[in-house]
């Protein structure tokens, strides 16, 4: 076993390098007890790291066949006295002199396991000496009721089992809500994950995910998987990234965005939750380079429709977090936007006139940015609110102008603050519109022809919307930073774990 550690091979190193560099030792006398100094510390410090893989070796234990029987949240006072099992990983260790406390989390929640040292087993005492923070263990013990711990019991230990034994310390506390900096906790995210914090998070994410297909399920919509290597641009923009793929350059998909829009001639109603890649070198806390997107696309409909259905999707996705996570709302200590619908609806040129009033030099045509939209402290736009009938300019080739007012279109973008949740429209279904607004904003026609084809075939009117999942969490939770709600995030910085 030894002479495969890493352990041995650094020892080995450090013995090599002092062999090797007598001229060190002529150098001067200071230079020679420093040297020693050194050999001695680090010997010191591999004597440990050697000792502590051998006690990995000697304590720890497959699971066998050991079999959880009970889950935290399944414990409670009318368990007394039944032997169970249960598994985790150790969050606490208190020890009060004539009994220690470890406290044991799984994925739902905590258990208590009070070892009184006059009871236990040697045994059990003695691997308890060795366990620390965050090793996952397995116990098998007697519930007994006590008014103090969570649910009501705990659990006095006969035998433990330590399958993995912590060898480290965590470089930063799990129990607290605030951390160190993002970039320390996200090259340990497995780790970071087992912060309450982001459990709280990434549960109420599980919840919205969730109640979105179950929602659109329920409204007749199939549920879709689009490709996500592609030949050309979505929207025709820079944001790509390019891959080689055989011979030949193909792209990340921005968005299902075409893609969606052809499946309407066949299943008439389709979503799909999947990622979207956008390569804008941009550094914000609200922009990845691989986010999650819910689409929506519906056939013989046009915005109003389906801002109803997302108005009404994002209601049921709040109804269900307060029924499953109020624990997790607990912790993180937040009341959840208001959603009373119908959601506000402004135009676009209402707000160009709010934003003038509140002294900002916007004109009529200038995207709604970020930065401009914070200006407005108004109770007007302080949750969820529409923004709709954009100028046809600044939005994408397939979003249908408006019949009666030519340089608007039927567009709309879902708001949290000044903060974009979701972007939306009536789509052109005919194709001589369609031609005629990609001539417009400039792009190669032959590129798309694989996409206009298909509108030779009675493409029906639709609409649609995409909603960008990490920026609705990040509005549900109050949470700043995007990367605290996406597993592994990536950005122009970031490409590991
Ligand atoms: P923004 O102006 O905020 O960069 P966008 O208008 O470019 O967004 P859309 O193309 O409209 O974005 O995409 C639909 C939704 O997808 C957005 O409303 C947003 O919620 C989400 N989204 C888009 N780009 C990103 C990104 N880089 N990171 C995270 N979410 C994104
Ligand atoms: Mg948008």
């Amino acid at each position: 076993m030894l002479s495969d550690s890493p352990f041995r091979h650094n020892w080995l190193r450090l013995g090599v390098e002092i062999l090797a560099s007598p001229n060190e030792k002529k150098r001067s006398g200071i230079g020679l007890n420093l040297l020693i100094l050194k050999v001695k510390l680090t010997c010191s410090v591999q004597t440990k790291l050697l000792r502590s893989a051998h006690l990995a070796d000697l304590l720890e234990e497959d699971l066998g066949t050991w079999r959880r029987t009970h889950y935290s949240v399944d414990i409670n006072p009318n368990l007394n006295e039944s032997e169970i099992i249960i598994m985790g990983w150790v969050s606490s260790i208190r020890d009060h002199g004539n009994i220690k406390f470890l406290t044991i989390n799984d994925r739902f929640g905590q258990i208590q396991i009070a070892l009184k040292k006059m009871d236990c087993s040697k045994a059990v005492l003695e691997k308890t000496e060795q366990i620390k923070e965050h090793s996952s263990i397995a116990i098998k013990g007697k519930v007994k009721s006590e008014i103090k711990a969570p649910n009501g019991a705990e659990i006095l230990p006969n035998e433990i089992k330590i399958l993995s034994l912590a060898r480290k310390a965590s470089p930063f506390l799990i129990q607290s809500r605030k951390s160190v900096g993002i970039d320390t906790r996200l090259d340990l995210l497995a780790l970071d994950l087992r912060r309450p914090f982001l459990q709280s998070l990434f549960n109420i994410r599980n919840t919205v995910m969730d109640s979105c297909r179950e929602f659109l399920r329920k409204d007749g919509f199939m549920e879709v998987n689009t490709p996500k290597i592609i030949a050309t641009a979505t929207e025709g923009g820079a944001a790509l990234f390019p891959i080689f793929y055989y011979e030949r350059e193909a792209f990340l998909a921005q968005s299902p965005q075409l893609y969606k829009e052809q499946l309407t001639m066949a299943f008439e109603n389709v979503f799909e939750i999947g990622p979207i890649f956008r390569a804008e070198p941009s550094r914000t806390n609200r922009h990845l380079s691989e986010a999650t997107s819910i689409d929506v696309e519906k056939a013989f409909s046009d915005y109003n429709d389906v801002m109803n259905l997302l108005e009404r999707m994002l209601s049921h996705a709040v109804t269900k977090i307060q029924e499953n996570n109020k624990p997790f709302l607990e912790y993180l200590n937040i009341t959840l936007p208001d959603v009373s619908l119908p959601l506000r609806r402004y135009r676009y040129s209402e707000l160009i006139e709010m934003l003038q009033n509140a002294g900002e030099s916007i004109k009529w045509g200038d995207d709604l940015a970020f930065q401009k939209l914070q200006k407005i402290q108004d109770a007007k736009v302080d949750s969820f609110y529409f923004i709709f009938d954009w100028p046809a300019a600044i939005k994408p080739f397939y979003v249908k102008p408006r019949s009666t007012v030519a340089n608007e279109c039927e567009s709309f973008d879902l708001m949290y603050k000044s903060l974009e949740i979701s972007s939306g429209s009536t789509r052109v279904s005919r194709k001589e519109e369609l031609v005629e607004r990609m001539k417009k904003q400039g792009l190669n026609i032959g590129a798309f022809d694989y996409h206009l084809k298909v509108f030779d075939y009675g493409v029906p009117p639709h609409a649609g919307f995409g909603v960008g999942m990490e920026r609705l969490i990040m509005s549900l939770c109050g949470v700043e930073n995007i990367r605290d709600v996406v597993l592994y995030p990536r950005d122009i910085d970031r490409l590991s774990p």
